[in-house]
């Protein structure tokens, strides 16, 4: 594996985001002196925290899988994750209800999630279940440690035996048509195949292989960290800061200085802070812009999808889940729209969360807080004014809600975020997803870690390897660590981990 040259006493981290954190707490349980730069004032980045009229919202993100990975980040420096964070195991891990008035509960339990399909689909529909659990698991297997949490020098390092193995469990035929071989019943099937759209594709164009998101929730489960999303970057910072870890916030960096092809200290906030060695976070065009340098690239890379979310307080409806996926009619047209056509769902699929079902005191007493995600084409795909059209669609995707799940809801609290926020934060294409993992984005193909041209720059975060999620951008900051440090494993591998998170 290529790491960075010369010394690497010093490392100057730029970015308090998830990736960022990681970095840190990786790089100082290996010895270095870190200090994280950050234009924010506090930890977060896209994990972020509004406080609002006794509500406190996560305005990132919701779904919290994987939480070996996160645990990994605190063991680096000697500390226990569950001396920091209280996180509960989400049962079910979320409510699928669909548009004929259907509702499936979704265990990650094996037990439960067969019996809430029998009484679904019937018995053939469970037993092909549990065949695709059996299936999912053993892709996880042939492709977590090999292919995602790993730093590639070229593609020629794919070809390995696991290739042969992910070839021969189908992970390069297409999603909705592997997942087909075990499932016949279209409602089924969307449960497995809609985290495709996490990965910026459609279930009918992204790659088998992608099924490995799926079996992060729908098999690894879902968890929430007491004190919401925010509190998993708000420990990370004060674990880091006990580990000696610097932090400058409110401190934007505004150039990077270099000697021939290193760069010898990062300017930011007013100061001048030397390094050996330097991680950026930032989007991959914003550190080639601080790197004064273009990507190689001879395509444009494609952004993911993006989203509008409607924050809304009020009246409590214990009636709700956490996590309630609300499938609308429409399946390939909605993708299409989306990504190809670059209009607004016509017939909506949304994330609905109410948090507060396993913390109340994200709200005031008796109320419910609420986000709601909608899907929308990325500024790239669809350009439109959304400062104009946020407040509006909101109130359309409210009354959808308002339809399917909370009838009369009239929020005391409402706070809309749109691609036009994502926009002004410096996100490509007004989305917070990315790029999206086309098969040529993904691995060996998505920007490098490692840039061209400077010899003590490594890059983190959603825009390079693996890629964005929470569990991956943590991945991120680890794989950076390791192109600063040279590998660095305790014997424990991100499968040993996970397999223990699953328990
Ligand atoms: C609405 C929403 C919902 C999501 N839902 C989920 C979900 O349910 N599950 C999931 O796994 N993932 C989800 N995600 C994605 C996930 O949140 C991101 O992939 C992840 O948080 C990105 O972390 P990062 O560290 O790569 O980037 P960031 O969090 O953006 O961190 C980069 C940091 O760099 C700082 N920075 C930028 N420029 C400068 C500069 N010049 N100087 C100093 N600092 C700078 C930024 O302020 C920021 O703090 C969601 C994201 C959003 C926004």
């Amino acid at each position: 594996m290529k790491t960075v040259t010369g010394r690497t006493d010093r490392v100057v981290v730029v970015g308090a985001g998830l990736a960022g954190l990681a970095a840190a707490l990786h790089l100082a349980g290996r010895g270095r002196s870190v200090v994280v730069v950050e234009r924010d004032p506090g930890p977060g980045g896209r994990a972020g925290r509004v406080d609002l009229d006794g509500y406190h919202l996560d305005t990132g993100p919701t779904v919290l899988t994987m939480p070996a990975i996160l645990g990994d980040a605190f063991a680096a420096v000697g500390a226990d994750l569950a001396a920091h964070l209280r996180l509960t195991r989400l049962e079910p891990a979320y409510t699928a209800r669909f548009a004929d008035g259907s509702v499936l509960p979704v265990h990650a339990d094996p037990v439960r999630m067969t019996d809430a399909v029998r009484d679904f689909a019937g018995p053939a529909e469970a037993a092909g279940y549990r065949r695709l659990r059996d299936w999912l698991t053993r892709l996880y297997r042939a492709e977590f440690d090999r292919f995602v949490a790993a730093n590639f020098d070229s593609p020629l390092g794919l070809l390995t035996p696991d290739l042969a193995r992910l070839v021969a469990l189908g992970g390069f035929r297409r999603l909705d048509a592997r997942i087909g071989a075990f499932l016949t019943d279209e409602r089924l099937k969307r449960v497995f195949t809609f985290q495709a759209l996490y990965a910026g594709e459609s279930p009918m164009r992204a790659l088998a292989l992608y099924a490995v998101i799926s079996y992060m929730d729908t098999v690894g489960g879902v968890y929430f960290p007491e004190g919401g999303m925010a509190a998993v970057p708000r420990a990370m910072a004060r674990v880091a800061a006990d580990a000696g870890v610097e932090f400058r916030f409110g401190a934007p960096v505004t150039a990077l200085e270099r000697r021939g092809t290193r760069v010898t200290a990062v300017h930011a906030g007013g100061e001048r802070i030397g390094a050996d060695a330097v991680v950026l976070t930032t989007e991959p065009h914003e550190s080639y812009r601080l790197l004064g340098r273009a990507p190689r690239r001879p395509v444009k890379l494609r952004a993911a999808p993006s989203a509008l979310v409607l924050h809304a307080g009020g009246r409590a409806d214990p009636a709700l889940g956490h996590h309630t996926i609300s499938f609308g009619d429409g399946w390939a047209s909605t993708f299409r729209e989306l990504i190809t056509d670059g209009r607004r769902m016509s017939d909506p699929s949304l994330l609905i969360t109410r948090p507060t079902a396993t913390d109340p005191s994200l709200a005031p007493p008796g109320r419910d807080l609420y986000s709601i995600l909608a899907p929308v084409p990325n500024l790239d795909r669809g350009p439109r004014d959304w400062d104009a059209d946020a407040a509006p669609y909101a109130e359309e995707i409210l009354e959808h809600v308002r339809t399917r799940l909370l009838p009369g809801f009239t929020p005391e609290l409402s706070y809309v975020l749109s691609p036009a926020d994502w926009q002004r934060r410096g996100l490509v294409a007004g989305t917070p997803f990315s790029y999206a993992h086309s098969f040529v984005q993904t691995g060996p193909f998505r920007p490098r870690n490692l840039p061209p041209g400077t010899e003590n720059v490594v890059l983190a975060g959603g825009g390079t390897v693996p890629g964005v999620g929470v569990p991956t951008v943590l991945l991120s900051g680890r794989l950076a660590a390791d192109r600063v440090t040279g590998s660095h494993r305790t014997g424990t591998t991100t499968l040993d981990l996970a397999a223990e998170g699953h328990r």
